[in-house]
């Protein structure tokens, strides 16, 4: 059974690789836009690929940020719809998760 320490140490390395992530898909976005319409094309294709990339970050890095308030507080682990234990295979997979698998699965 994995700590609560080696949980935090799992979130905030996953914090860390998504912040950085969301900083590059940003940058990218950033580029200037070629001159020729089929460049123009494409860039558009992979800024859409981009933003939803971004948008996936952006609400991982709120679930993790959520989870590590719920560490700090003592409630990490527990259901927040239900106050069941979650499942510690369960936590490995989605260390982040805010539900037991019963609630998420009504959701
Ligand atoms: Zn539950």
């Amino acid at each position: 059974m994995a700590t609560v320490e080696a949980r935090k140490a799992q979130l905030e390395a996953r914090l860390d690789e998504l912040t950085a992530r969301l900083q590059r898909i940003e940058s990218e976005l950033e580029q200037p836009v070629s001159d020729s319409f089929a460049e123009q094309a494409v860039e558009r294709e992979e800024e859409e690929v981009l933003e939803d990339l971004g948008a996936a970050g952006v609400q991982e890095i709120r679930m993790i940020e959520a989870a590590l308030d719920r560490i700090d507080q003592g409630t990490y682990g527990t259901c927040v719809v239900c106050g069941d234990p979650i499942g510690d295979d369960r936590l490995d997979v989605l260390p982040q998760t805010p539900m037991c698998r019963d609630c998420a699965a009504r959701r």
